[in-house]
């Protein structure tokens, strides 16, 4: 399985436009951060997870040129706003966008244009909205097991596959979904910033959890622009880091 870290930034992305403080105007590649979204390859199935704003630029970036399909972890606009770029990849076929009920709802109405009818050709992203009921769905050729987490009063999906698991978005992870985490060898999880967050884990919190759920490597995601790279990674044990955008995990 080979993962790649599309984006590691919170919503406004760092550099946030009109700051200058020392991480914005740093020149550490690993200090600049799109919007948070991952790419995993598995089995021959290629899936996102979340279209984010900066999706098209992502995509280029990292060279995507198929999806078997795509899974929202929730409707929050650094995660979805880029669902009009998916329109290159669906010349040939209809794909398929997973979410929950809440956030397939969100989908419909945000993005009414695209399931409107209206004339033949280009304009429109062909999707199919497909909504997912715990524990498991499947994507291709993936077996993609669901875990319910909490982001503020918003439930969001966290995801693993195999022995990787990904939670974005959350502040707290209920026992039952700790369950389905513990044994997965590398997890991905938000740690915004070292201040506390209403709706987000900071660094100690998320560090707090991989401790309790050991996995052989863990990364922080969805990173502000209080972190420098160099500094956050210097701070958390060694088996830990910062994600940053092109980080290609592979196991
Ligand atoms: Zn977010
Ligand atoms: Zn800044
Ligand atoms: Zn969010």
């Amino acid at each position: 399985m080979k993962i790649t870290i599309l984006g590691s930034g919170t919503s406004h992305g760092v550099p946030v436009i009109g700051c200058s403080c020392r991480v914005c105007t740093s020149r550490n590649p690993k200090n600049r951060r799109l919007r948070t979204s991952v790419w995993i390859e598995t089995g021959g199935t290629s899936i996102l997870i979340d279209t984010s704003t900066d999706f098209r630029t992502q995509a280029l970036r990292a060279g995507i040129t198929s999806l078997d399909g795509v899974i929202l972890s929730h409707s929050h606009a650094d995660h979805i706003h880029g669902m009009d770029d998916l329109r290159p990849l669906t010349f040939e076929k209809t794909l398929p966008v997973f979410g929950s009920s809440e956030t397939i709802e969100e989908i419909k109405s945000r993005f009414d244009y695209i399931f409107k009818k209206t004339q033949q050709g280009g304009g429109k992203p062909n999707i199919i909205l497909r909504k997912v009921e715990t524990p498991a769905i499947m994507c291709g050729n993936a077996d993609i097991l669901l875990i319910p987490v909490k982001h503020g009063e918003l439930n969001v999906l966290g995801f693993r596959i195999d022995d990787f698991a990904y939670v974005t978005d959350a502040n707290a992870v209920p026992d039952t979904s700790m369950d389905l985490l513990r044994g997965a060898e590398v997890i991905v999880i938000d740690g915004l910033r070292y201040r506390p967050h209403s709706t987000h884990f900071s660094v100690d919190q998320a560090v707090a959890v991989l401790k309790e759920l050991k996995p052989a490597r863990g990364y922080i995601t969805h990173i502000c622009h209080d972190l420098d790279h160099d500094e956050v990674s210097a701070y958390l044990p060694a088996w830990i880091e910062p994600a940053w955008d092109g980080l290609v995990i592979t196991l």
